[in-house]
Order: C-alpha cells, then structure tokens, then sequence
C-alpha cells in the first residue's frame, strides 16, 4: 500500500466520521462536556485537533458506527487511551459511541416530530 494511498484513505474515513459522528473528541465530549473541534487558520489551512482513533490499535480496522473500530479523539485523550489495556480501551470507548448514539436518536427524534407537527399546521 502506498502512502499516498493510505492518506487518502484515511481522509475518507475522518471525513465519514466526521459526518457520522461529529468532528469533536468522542471522550472529552462525555467526560467534560467539551466539543473540540479543528482550528481552521486564517490562511485557510487546518490545524487538526482530533485524530483517528482505532479502539483495538489495529490501524487496518476501519469499523465504522456504534460497533464500530473507528473514532475521533483529541490528541491528549489519546494518549490516556494508550495507557489502558485493550479490553479496557475498547470498552470505554464502545461506551461513549452507545451514548452518542443514543444522543443522536435523540435528536433526530425530537426533529422528526417538530416536523411532523408542523405539516399538520
Ligand atoms: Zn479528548
């Protein structure tokens, strides 16, 4: 696999993730609330904030969704992430994704039926 290959591919999964589940680290975001999103400099580069995180450091599993492998977090997560045992790793961050997921249920919920209610109007 060549490099470029593999930074193209990796684009392709951030963007993905990044559409599924939001450009903001999955832990600082239920542990402290924080969306911590990429600062876009003035010269219209980006300075990334958030990185890929693959749950059982297995680079070449790119699950995505809920079950999924795949997540976006910040760099200092993780590093905290590194220090867990896999088992430990894959766990915390399955958990977050269930709960973002539920969020997201939520939310979507809760525009269904404002557009429901008003079509009815
Ligand atoms: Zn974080």
């Amino acid at each position: 696999m060549s490099k470029r290959f593999t930074s193209a591919r990796h684009e392709y999964i951030d963007d993905l993730i990044t559409r599924a589940e939001g450009d903001f680290c999955l832990v600082c975001y239920f542990e402290r609330g924080i969306r911590r999103r990429d600062i876009h400099r003035k010269d219209g580069t980006i300075r990334k904030r958030i990185i890929l995180e693959h749950a059982d450091n297995d680079p070449s599993n790119n699950a995505l969704g809920v079950d999924g492998n795949v997540h976006h977090v910040c760099r200092s997560c993780n590093k905290k992430l590194e220090s867990l045992k896999i088992r430990d790793k894959v766990k915390k961050i399955r958990g977050y994704s269930v709960l973002l997921e539920r969020e997201r249920e939520r939310e979507f919920t809760y525009l269904e039926r404002r557009t429901e209610r008003r079509s009815k109007l």
